[in-house]
């Protein structure tokens, strides 16, 4: 584990005399989109000085919740990585309680895997751009593919093949457009300047094959709700929109839009009982969704016994849903308890996990995910700085008009969080030095 991981929380705010002398040597401070651009960010944590991020105030419940969400992700995937496609049989005989090095990818505990690598860039372009930006997106999860940005290795070994069919079809159209246009080939001219000139020539980054089913939009779907918490129907939109650059089917878009509405709502206060209250959908969508999406969501995972009920975390995208909102539904309101049960599922243990943890993460609080955990997490300081970056950014979007699609209720929905603030506010107001 490289050494800037012990850096204290106020470190690179206030940077003491050895980061001083470390930015000397590398001629500059950065700002928080700087470092996003780097080609590994989190080497370069100890450059950071961020005006806006130096003025956070973490008295702010809807905070705690964000930052548990994107944690609970990276806790979620960490937890699972070791075990990655071991059966259920294999799981009776050799639960997971604690994280472990080794196993399917040879990491060491608290590594995380392609999970939180896609959320982490999509966290870093949503940030750089201050909101959606698909041709970002792409050229970032290519920056992972290619060259192991946002990877806790620094190259990606582990990447779902539809994610990689979509990447790969970027990639020739990013150089069919250079061609296009009449411009260079090279790096920057594919990653900035065709992105830049995209709408004069009806750039396509819809790259998802309309057949992809897979649970890769969704294992890295948070930054899209929690960057979008003031408007839940640019949440919702918003998490449609980014399922079809990887995945094209109805149904990963049907799941993709029915999480996002659940982080959203969690992150501005709704309670577990009501997230799961099968009102929940009509409270929230007036659009239809395809049926089999429809039987999870009207309460396929309320059972009690998991796999031996049906239940299974593998990597079809209505499974992986069916089974993060049964762990959800078991776990007594213990993160920890739930996280575990979506781990010793077994199969896409990682992934199963990881969506848990960005729901229970939103519910629960960054108190609410066990210390030890959050303490052996890979760049645990960095996944904060996103995430505070992602409440930050988020924090200044315009929220827009009510649209004919989604009940947007976002003034019913902060009624009920001034009413949870109050109770819940004396909690949150050591949440970052809870997390060092
Ligand atoms: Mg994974």
């Amino acid at each position: 584990m490289e050494a800037f991981v012990k850096m204290n929380w106020l470190s690179y705010v206030v940077p003491n005399f050895k980061s001083a002398k470390y930015v000397l040597e590398h001629n500059k401070y950065l700002t928080l989109i700087e470092l996003l651009d780097e080609s590994q960010p989190y080497r370069e944590l100890n450059r950071l000085q961020d005006i806006e991020l130096s003025k956070l105030s973490n008295n702010d419940p809807i905070l705690s919740r964000i930052q548990g969400s994107l944690i609970g992700l990276a806790v979620g995937d960490a937890l699972g990585a070791a075990v990655e496609f071991r059966s259920n049989a294999y799981m009776q005989k050799n639960r997971v309680k604690e994280m472990q090095g080794g196993g399917t990818w040879g990491l060491q505990a608290g590594q995380w895997t392609d999970d939180t690598s896609m959320a982490l860039c999509l966290a870093a372009s949503l940030i750089v751009k201050s909101g959606f930006d698909d041709y970002d997106q792409l050229v970032r999860y290519k920056w992972w593919y290619r060259k192991g940005y946002m990877s806790s290795t620094g190259s990606c070994f582990d990447i779902g093949n539809a994610t990689r069919a979509a990447i790969t079809k970027f990639e020739n159209r990013q150089r069919q457009s250079a061609q296009q246009l009449g411009i260079s080939t090279s790096e920057h001219y594919l990653d900035r300047i065709i992105g830049e000139k995209r709408s004069q020539i009806n750039f396509n980054a819809k790259c998802g094959d309309l057949k992809a089913a897979g649970n890769g939009p969704l294992m890295r779907l948070a930054p899209i709700p929690l960057f979008y918490y003031r408007s839940k129907s640019k949440a919702i939109e918003n998490a449609a929109n980014s399922v079809s650059l990887t995945h094209g089917d109805k149904k990963a878009i049907d799941v993709c839009r029915f999480y996002s509405a659940l982080i959203w709502n969690a992150i501005n206060g709704i309670s577990k009982e009501n997230l799961l209250n099968q009102k929940f959908y009509y409270n929230n969508f007036k659009l239809s969704f395809d049926k089999d999406v429809m039987k999870i969501i009207q309460g396929s995972y309320k059972k009690k016994h998991g796999y031996v009920d049906g239940i299974r975390g593998k990597g079809f995208i209505l499974n992986s849903l069916e089974a993060a909102l049964w762990a959800f539904y078991n776990d007594e309101n213990s993160f920890e308890k739930g996280v575990l049960l979506a781990v010793n599922l077994g199969d896409d243990t990682d992934t199963t996990a990881a969506i848990y943890g960005q729901l229970a993460g939103a519910v629960y609080g960054i108190e609410g995910i066990p210390k030890r955990w959050r303490n052996r997490l890979f760049q645990k300081d960095f996944i904060l700085t996103l995430a505070n970056g992602l409440y930050i950014k988020g924090k200044t979007f315009d929220r827009p008009r009510r649209t004919s699609e989604v009940i947007d209720d976002v003034q019913e929905d902060k009624h009920k969080t001034k009413k949870s603030n109050i109770k819940s506010s004396k909690g949150a107001a050591h949440i970052i030095s809870e997390c060092k």
